[in-house]
């Protein structure tokens, strides 16, 4: 019993590290990455990282401007393309321009925040929020999916929060669309495990981006005096996580919440 344990670890670690000869455990090459939100934070590094990991990528901006700056840094034409992820139109327009380049890795990214007290908070702030950070995960994963069965693999990420788990006063809208996103990952994760697809969650905790830029200084202090690695974190700590998620060495890792917040939470 021992002795064929031990073989069958053996066995699976071969596996592992020769995925095929000429692919690195961590290499992305060979694959089709579409990040949503790609112009700048979290989702500019996620795409970088993926372009430098291999993948041919594909990173989306709400302007044209932006769209052509995403192809500027990832160097190529195509890499840029225009998207808004709050509209059915928008991700179908999307789709038919990438024609037969279909994606085989979905990072669901784009987001946004309109934070509230409940009582202030408009029936637009609500919406807006649920529909472009959660909706847009149903939109996206609806339309790339059928390619991914198409071809036995495929890698989903979706960008939830820290506050998507512990909640965050003022951010009502927020919360919910994260905490959704979570339980979106692992219905998913379920119904397409055994087509060679994997669903993942981040929850990134407090990152230094545009979204938090506005942040008064005292609320930004208090965050920090609760993170146990004393810093804030950085793009780069997210897109490594994702690279990772992205990676040969995640495939048998699904349906989980990948915490990316120096010890904020600890779930
Ligand atoms: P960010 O710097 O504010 O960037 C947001 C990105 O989303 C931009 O590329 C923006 O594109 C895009 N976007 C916004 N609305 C869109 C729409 N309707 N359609 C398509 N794209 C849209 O945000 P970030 O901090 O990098 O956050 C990235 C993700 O991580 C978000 O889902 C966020 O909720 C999550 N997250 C962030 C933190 C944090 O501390 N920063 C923590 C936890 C989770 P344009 O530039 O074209 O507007």
């Amino acid at each position: 019993m021992r002795q064929s344990c031990q073989s069958a670890v053996k066995d699976a670690i071969a596996y592992t590290f020769c995925v095929s000869d000429d692919t690195h455990l961590f290499s992305l090459s060979g694959e089709i990455a579409l990040v949503t939100g790609a112009t700048r934070g979290i989702g500019a590094e996620i795409a970088g990282q993926f372009r430098a990991a291999g993948a041919d990528v594909i990173g989306t901006a709400t302007t044209p401007a932006g769209a052509s700056a995403i192809a500027e840094r990832l160097g190529g034409d195509d890499a840029g393309k225009v998207l808004d992820v709050a509209s059915d139109e928008s991700v179908k327009a999307l789709m038919a321009d990438l024609g037969g380049r279909l994606p085989t890795i979905l990072v669901n990214n784009a987001g946004i925040v309109r934070d509230k007290l409940l009582l202030r908070m408009k029936p637009d702030d609500w919406q807006d929020v649920v529909n472009t950070n959660l909706n847009s995960a149903y939109r996206l994963c609806k339309a790339c999916l059928r390619g991914m069965l198409k071809a036995r693999r495929g890698r989903i990420i979706n960008l939830s929060s820290v506050v998507g788990v512990a909640g965050a006063a003022g951010q009502g809208n927020y919360a919910a669309a994260k905490a959704g996103l979570l339980g979106f990952t692992r219905a998913l994760a379920q119904e397409v495990a055994g087509r060679g697809i994997t669903v993942n969650a981040i929850a990134p905790g407090y990152i230094e981006t545009g979204m938090t830029a506005d942040l008064p200084a005292e609320r930004k202090d208090a965050m920090i005096a609760q993170i146990p690695a004393g810093r804030v974190g950085t793009p780069l700590d997210v897109a490594g996580a994702a690279v990772y998620l992205a990676s040969p060495a995640a495939s048998y890792v699904t349906g989980t919440v990948l915490h990316v917040n120096g010890g904020m939470w600890m779930g």
